[in-house]
């Protein structure tokens, strides 16, 4: 089982590297833009369409 931490997306906060943010880049017709969104390390991705492996 894959998981957020094998994904290009993760970034582990500094202090706990259990949890982090989900940063990923959003482009759309009319601009291109961050969206970042609290997950846990250990989040199963298998159901993410967005899971790029690192
Ligand atoms: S939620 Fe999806 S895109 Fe975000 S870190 Fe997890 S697997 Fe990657």
């Amino acid at each position: 089982m894959a998981s957020c931490n094998e994904c290009k997306s993760f970034f582990s906060l500094e202090d706990d590297d259990s949890m982090g943010d989900c940063v990923r880049r959003i482009v759309d017709p009319r601009q291109a833009y961050y969206q970042a969104k609290p997950v846990e390390a250990d989040n199963d991705s298998s159901n993410c369409a967005s899971f790029q492996k690192k």
